[in-house]
């Protein structure tokens, strides 16, 4: 049976890098909001305008966008047979929509929640932005989404925590030692 899985975690905590090795390991798609909002960007869609001045300031898009995204999402044929999560939900509302759109039958089995030093995050976003040249990883953005991070996101570590799934990982350190980590809690179960 496929796995439905979460991967929750500051930004710039390699929540992106750690989603595209548990896809290949577990051959789920990856579902990530992030992604899906930068291809509206790039096809230059309505929507696509109206989410890039929200994500170069680091804010959020609104809930009513991206849980309408999920929504479509996992309502393709590969996400039947399981999922990873990554980007989404970013605030309790979300997670409620979320929840109720998988119902009791598919319930999320487990968050892997990343967990990382600050300044570590920083500089990783830093050097990201370096490299990818992204918008939003400019320092004021960068400051912006870990504020955002702290005031709407990191309530869902209590919000999943009270149905008992939330997976502590330690999120430093390379890439490959940290996918051990998630593979390892992963295969306990
Ligand atoms: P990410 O690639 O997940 O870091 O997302 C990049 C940006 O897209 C975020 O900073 C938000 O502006 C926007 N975004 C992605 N996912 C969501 C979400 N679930 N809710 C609201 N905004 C989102």
């Amino acid at each position: 049976m496929g796995r439905r899985l979460l991967l929750l975690g500051p930004p710039g905590a390699g929540k992106g890098t750690q989603a595209a090795m548990v896809r290949t390991a577990l051959g789920i798609p990856h579902i990530s909001t992030g992604a899906m909002l930068r291809d509206h960007v790039e096809r230059a869609t309505e929507l696509g305008f109206a989410a890039q001045i929200i994500m170069d300031a680091g804010d959020l898009v609104s809930d009513e966008i991206v849980i309408a995204m999920v929504e479509e999402r996992l309502d393709q044929p590969d996400a039947a047979c399981g999922f990873l999560l990554d980007g989404f939900p970013r605030t309790v509302a979300q997670a409620e929509a979320l929840d109720a759109l998988l119902g009791e039958q598919r319930p999320l089995e487990a968050v892997i929640s990343l967990e990382v030093i600050e300044d570590e995050v920083v500089q990783r976003l830093l050097d990201r932005a370096a490299k990818e040249g992204r918008a939003d990883d400019n320092e004021q953005t960068i400051r912006n989404r870990m504020a955002v991070y702290r005031e709407l996101t990191e309530p869902l570590i209590a919000y999943y925590d009270r149905a008992g799934i939330v997976r502590p990982i330690d999120g430093m350190g390379a890439i490959e030692e940290i996918f051990g980590r998630i593979a390892a809690s992963l295969a306990a179960s």
